[in-house]
């Protein structure tokens, strides 16, 4: 998606540990003309899904997740960081290991919002070692839903997490993949 590629190169910044901060449109403040324009965009790559559901985690993944649900007229629903380690049984639970912050989170999503019916997409701002996809994925599979693949803005295509997943046979649309990001600043991506 070039508009996104071209806001990416002038308002992204490289920082140390394959961190690329894009907090002045995509997860501080939020561009939501931008957001519209990406949640057209998933639209028409899952143009042939029967969506339902849309299913994202906090915090990050929820601006975009809920722009993106205008576009696809369906409900999203967000996998809460859950600090207790207190699961009961009316929840779907995954561990996920934060990448940018290192620590391990337990999600979780109510039951009542999940359920075999349910023909799901997920959308999350970054895709990097995959470990968020996998956990959401986790708790789709649990909840005996249908995962319809993944809807990422930015993809570090250097990492491992999309390579991983697409082989596991998941559907992965990243609508800018980074090839190659620089500690100057210089970022390349994939055609
Ligand atoms: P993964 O689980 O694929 O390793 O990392 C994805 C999650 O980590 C995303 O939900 C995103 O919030 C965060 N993340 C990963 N890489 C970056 C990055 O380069 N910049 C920012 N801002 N967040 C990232």
């Amino acid at each position: 998606m070039e508009l996104l590629k071209e806001r990416i190169k002038k308002d992204g910044k490289v920082r140390s540990g394959n961190v690329l901060k894009v907090d002045s449109f995509l997860n501080h403040q939020m561009d939501i003309k931008l957001f519209e324009q990406i949640g057209k965009e998933f639209k028409r790559r899952f143009a042939d899904c029967p969506i339902n559901k849309i299913l994202t985690i906090e915090s990050s993944g929820i601006g975009i997740a809920s722009i993106a649900a205008q576009s696809f007229d369906v409900p999203v629903v967000f996998a809460k960081k859950n600090t207790t380690k207190n699961i009961d049984g009316a929840l779907y639970s995954a561990q996920i290991e934060s990448f940018t912050h290192g620590k391990v989170y337990n999600v979780i999503v109510a039951r009542e919002f999940l359920n075999p019916c349910d023909n799901v997409l997920i959308i999350d701002d970054f895709l990097a070692n995959g470990k968020a996809l996998m956990g959401l994925s986790k708790i789709v599979e649990k909840s005996g839903a249908k995962l319809c693949g993944a809807g990422i803005v930015i993809e570090k295509g250097f990492q491992e997490g999309g390579k991983l997943l697409r082989a596991s046979g998941m559907r992965i649309e990243s609508l800018a993949i980074i090839k190659s990001m620089t500690p100057d600043g210089e970022i390349i991506f994939e055609d």
